[in-house]
């Protein structure tokens, strides 16, 4: 596991010097002589935490931690402001502002180790918490929750230029046979497989794929028109027969296969995320009524239905 990183700003050197002396066995440290020149760095890779001076010429300490915690990617970012001894006012204001913690100077260097010692630990809580939040235990894929955000996002982004946007559904065909005949932990473990065979196709790094719920799937294709969607989905179909997993209970294929609804449009404002997942999961159902393990496309502007 790669090492915290700590970003230390302070206009006077000697400072840097101590409290890098302190936290350089344990952490990656960074450090800005200016609040510019922090922020600067913060939005090029931002560190997993920041002492942060408060009295420096130019931007001070306070300006910089404003700019932060309005800035939507490093509002999160934990502040602790480094202030001289003594100085309420400054500690105040400082925590008013959305710092979590100040350490007061002259640096006491166990004091320092402790208190970002803990401040990092809490951040990696946190930023586990966020990912669990968004991610499928089973499978590592995004979850449905996730699915859901990132489409309400695309179609807005999509619909300033009136771009592309398709969505795969896919379910796995007589599942509840696949159970029934080779057991639960079996199935967990074909549903672990679809879904890596799921990223293997939809691998572009705008797609999204995600786990919609029990044993069905969703992908996001952000500019993908019918025929890109259709290719994907042929893409999965292909994987999902190249993972040659037996089904001895399928009607329709001696190994596992899917069923998969497509459905293209164009973004714009006044279409909602969710027209195209009702859209794909018609079309997913016709492919089911009309025999499993094919795929069923829609261009929802022309109409133009395809099962293939
Ligand atoms: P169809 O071809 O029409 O999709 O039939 P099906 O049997 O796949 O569909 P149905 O909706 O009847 O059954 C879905 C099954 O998926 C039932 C449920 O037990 C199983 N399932 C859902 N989530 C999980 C899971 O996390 N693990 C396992 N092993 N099975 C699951
Ligand atoms: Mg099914
Ligand atoms: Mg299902």
């Amino acid at each position: 596991m790669s090492r915290p990183t700590i970003l230390i700003v302070d206009d006077e050197i000697a400072n840097i010097e101590i409290m890098n002396a302190v936290l350089e066995d344990d952490y990656e440290v960074c450090f800005a002589t200016s609040g510019q020149q922090a922020l600067d760095l913060a939005r090029e890779a931002p560190p997993d935490l920041i002492l942060l001076d408060v009295l420096m010429p130019g931007l001070d300490g306070f300006e910089v931690c404003r700019q932060l915690k309005g800035d939507p990617l490093l509002a999160d970012l934990p502040v602790i402001f480094t202030t001289g001894l003594g100085d309420t006012d400054h500690e105040m204001r400082g925590l008013s502002m959305g710092a979590i913690d100040y350490v007061t100077k002259p640096i006491q260097p166990a004091i320092l180790r402790a208190r970002v010692g803990n401040h990092v630990e809490l951040k990696r809580l946190r930023d586990q918490l966020a990912s669990m939040a968004v991610t499928d235990g089973l499978t590592g894929l995004s979850n449905r929750r996730y699915l859901q955000q990132s489409l309400t996002r695309e179609t807005q982004r999509l619909a300033r230029d009136g771009d592309w946007l398709s969505v795969i559904m896919l379910d796995i065909d007589f599942f509840k046979q696949f159970n029934d005949t080779y057991g639960h932990p079996a199935g967990d473990r074909c549903i672990k497989m679809i879904a890596a065979a799921l990223m293997r196709a939809a691998k572009r790094a705008s797609d999204l794929s995600a786990r919609y719920g029990g044993e069905e799937f969703a992908c996001i294709l952000p500019g993908a028109d019918p025929r890109a969607a259709e290719l994907v989905a042929q893409e999965i179909r292909l994987q999902v027969q190249s993972l040659n997993i037996p089904h001895e209970g399928s009607r329709v294929s001696p190994i596992v296969t899917v069923s998969i609804g497509a459905a293209s449009a164009r973004c714009q404002p006044s279409r909602m995320g969710d027209l195209w997942i009702e859209e794909a999961d018609r079309q997913l159902y016709r492919s089911k009524q009309s025999g499993r393990d094919r795929i069923t496309v829609c261009d929802f502007d022309s109409r133009r239905i395809e099962t293939c």
